[in-house]
């Protein structure tokens, strides 16, 4: 029987950067993956190919848009299994990536399902064989699968999820997307882009309800205008197949009875943890609606058991999040001093057309905690860089504390939103405080520099709007 240091189940960004991380500090590591590739949702189904289209969707659009720019393009059509090859390639490479780093940091792989099996143990089943793994510490991983709605079955073709809409044979001439969350408007903006009839379905009163209360209705506003149709407090009664596709029926706002047919119907509700059948019957873990409870160095009440990622519950279903998770976690198996993970310091990055970049309290959030806030906003349409790029559309908010100017939340919707995040995300793990950031340089002319300004604006002090 092999015996390890650590025993991952899960391959996704919170498996397989846990692994290298725990080589690195001298744990020795198994991968237990029950797919023939490493890398699962993020990389094959998730964050990688969205990204992709969404950038050929970007492309696609400057042609559309070249007169603006002086170009004249007179012929050009998209080449549809051209994009989904680049696509496919791309993930392919970052597979092969994570195999070869693997191989570096002498992370061992094993292929199968994997169980947990009591302290120290971990079951590894394949084609009807079992093998057991000893392993001083073990970590889940096992991410998260799409939820249907209930009494609604995908159907891999015309109810879809966001596996097979990434491999649509053809661009669809409609789709309706149900939920209007991350997932549901990133492909909402790709197929609008590619020319699809798209309409969205929330059952929320404002699209991206996890976002600060201002930025909602912006997307809402720039998505109508390239023609989105959409719908808040429409709650989804059925969906039916027929010859021609399918046929949703919804209560729309004023309770009245609606319809409406498209040839696609993609359901993006949110996402199920995968929990069931890996063993946790037989731990002291904790579990809430299928999601693990862990304490703030993802340890279950389990001892030696961790989970992280999109099983873990209060945690958000991101990628970056699943991978810091799981280096505080291993952090604490080696001894390291490792800081707990603030879940008001992790980011979220919504990348349709404008993008959305977000961290820390929304404004109600900050309100409801009792805080006495101010807020700032500057618009991108007094940013030059965005004049240049010709993407007007959007704004900086940034919630801060009222009495001593404590960097609470950032808001930004509009360019590079989820690239200038990232200055807000450091401010705030740093504690910085307004003074800090008014007196922080930023390059000129960048998007970036539309931050300065908008922490200005807190305190009335912004110089270009
Ligand atoms: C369309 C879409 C777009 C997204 N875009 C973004 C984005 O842009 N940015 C972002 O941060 N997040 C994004 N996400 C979310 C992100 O993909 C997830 O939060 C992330 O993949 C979670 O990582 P994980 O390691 O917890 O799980 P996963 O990535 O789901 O990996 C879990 C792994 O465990 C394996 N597994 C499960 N059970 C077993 C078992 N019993 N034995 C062995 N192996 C098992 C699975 O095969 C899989 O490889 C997106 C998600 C979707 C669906």
């Amino acid at each position: 029987m092999s015996s390890y240091d650590l025993a991952i189940i899960g391959s996704g960004p919170g498996g397989y950067v846990t692994a290298i991380r725990a080589a690195q500090w001298g744990l020795k590591t198994v991968v237990i993956e029950k797919d023939g590739f490493l890398g699962c949702t993020c990389l094959h189904v998730g964050c990688i190919p969205t990204k992709v289209l969404l950038h050929h969707a970007e492309i696609y659009d400057h042609f559309k848009n070249a007169k603006e720019f002086g170009i004249e393009v007179k012929d050009f059509k998209l080449d549809w299994p051209a994009v989904l090859a680049r696509k496919d390639k791309i993930i392919k490479k970052h597979a092969k990536g994570i195999e070869f780093l693997f191989r570096k940091n002498k992370v061992d792989t094993l292929q199968g399902w994997g169980r947990y099996a009591g302290p120290g143990q971990v079951t590894v089943e394949k084609d009807g064989k079992t093998s057991e793994v000893q392993a001083k510490h073990i970590l889940l991983a096992t991410g998260s699968e799409a939820r249907a709605l209930p009494g609604i079955e995908f159907d891999a073709k015309t109810l879809v999820s966001n596996k097979e809409i990434l491999r649509l044979p053809e661009i669809p001439k409609s789709l309706i997307v149900v939920g209007a969350g991350a997932v549901g408007v990133e492909f909402a903006s790709i197929y609008n882009s590619f020319g699809t009839e798209v309409t969205l379905l929330e059952m929320l009163p404002r699209i991206v309800p996890l976002e600060d209360e201002e930025i909602s209705p912006e997307l809402d506003k720039a998505f109508r205008k390239k023609g989105i149709k959409i719908f808040t407090e429409a709650k989804v009664e059925s969906v039916k197949k027929d010859a021609k596709g399918a046929t949703v029926a919804f209560k729309d706002k004023a309770g009245k009875s609606q319809s409406l047919s498209a040839e696609k119907v993609l359901i993006a509700v949110g996402r199920k943890p995968n929990t069931e059948n890996i063993g946790l019957e037989k731990s002291k873990a904790k579990l809430e609606r299928g999601f693990v409870h862990v304490g703030p160095y993802m340890e279950t009440a389990e001892p030696k058991l961790y989970a992280i990622g999109d099983i873990v519950a209060g945690f958000p279903q991101l990628a970056h999040a699943a991978s810091m998770e799981g280096i505080i976690a291993v952090g604490k198996m080696a001894g390291k001093d490792v800081p707990a993970l603030d879940r008001s310091r992790i980011p979220n990055a919504t990348y349709c057309e404008p993008q959305i970049g977000s961290v820390g309290m929304t404004e109600k959030q900050a309100r409801d905690a009792g805080r006495k806030v101010k807020t700032g906003k500057f618009p991108f349409a007094a940013n030059s860089k965005a004049s240049i790029l010709g993407q007007h559309e959007g704004f900086i908010k940034v919630v801060a504390d009222e009495q001593y100017g404590e960097v609470l939340g950032v808001h930004i919707i509009g360019p590079l939103a989820t690239e200038i995040i990232a200055e807000a995300v450091t401010a705030l793990q740093l504690e910085a405080t307004l003074d800090d950031m008014l007196f922080t340089v930023h390059a000129h002319p960048t998007v970036w520099e539309a931050l300065g300004d908008a922490f200005a604006a807190v305190r009335g002090l912004a110089i270009n709007a």
